[in-house]
């Protein structure tokens, strides 16, 4: 009686059924293949040794990637002449090919938790809009309240000097003058006290 074997490893499985699904798309596309190795000669036993070389520099700097592993993995399949030691070579391709696909899929955040995320995000950047347009609108009711008492100040100024002017006038030019005058004074001090409420 045989049972089901069982993969121990999280995620080998899913991985094997997805290399199940595509050598049959292989097989149905070029059939069943039989090829010489094509491996195993001097350039490819040096160029395996460049490649470990340089994956031991890249992890020892701290810059190591995926990309390194199954470089230096591939390079000693192709340096192996040996079927026994080819066929390991192999395996050991497949297992870095299957811890790569792991890491990706550990790293892969669900598309719902992505939605939730950014519409959070998009909460938070559009309370944040809102708060600095009131603090900007504070800002500048502030700023047009300080220009209008300013204003204010110099009108009233202004009043006590028409005032005070009135007695160096003649006779003639006292009332003209100072009926112009003061009535503009009032004018722009009754504007200014419309602006109070504002
Ligand atoms: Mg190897």
């Amino acid at each position: 009686m045989s049972y089901p074997r069982l993969f121990t490893t999280p995620g080998v499985g899913d991985f094997a059924e997805e290399v199940d699904a595509e050598r049959q798309r292989q097989l149905a596309k070029f059939g069943d293949q039989h090829h010489p190795d094509g491996t195993g000669n001097k350039s490819q036993q040096e160029y395996a040794d460049v490649k470990r070389r340089w994956c031991e520099a890249a992890f020892g700097s701290g810059y190591g990637t995926w990309a390194d592993i199954l470089a230096e993995e591939v390079a000693e399949v192709e340096a192996e002449r040996d079927p026994a030691a080819l066929r390991t070579e192999l395996v050991q391709v497949a297992a870095v090919c299957a811890a790569w696909i792991a890491d990706i899929d550990s790293r892969t955040t669900p598309d719902h938790v992505c939605n939730s995320i950014m519409a959070r995000g998009e909460r938070a950047r559009k309370a944040e809009r809102a708060t600095n347009l009131l603090a900007d609108s504070h800002r500048r009711a502030e700023q047009a309240q300080a220009a209008i008492a300013r204003v204010r100040e110099i009108a009233r100024r202004l009043q006590a000097h028409a005032v005070g002017f009135q007695d160096v006038l003649d006779d003639s030019d006292r009332d003209p003058w100072a009926k112009t005058v003061r009535a503009d004074i009032v004018d722009l001090l009754a504007a200014l006290d419309d602006t109070r409420g504002n």
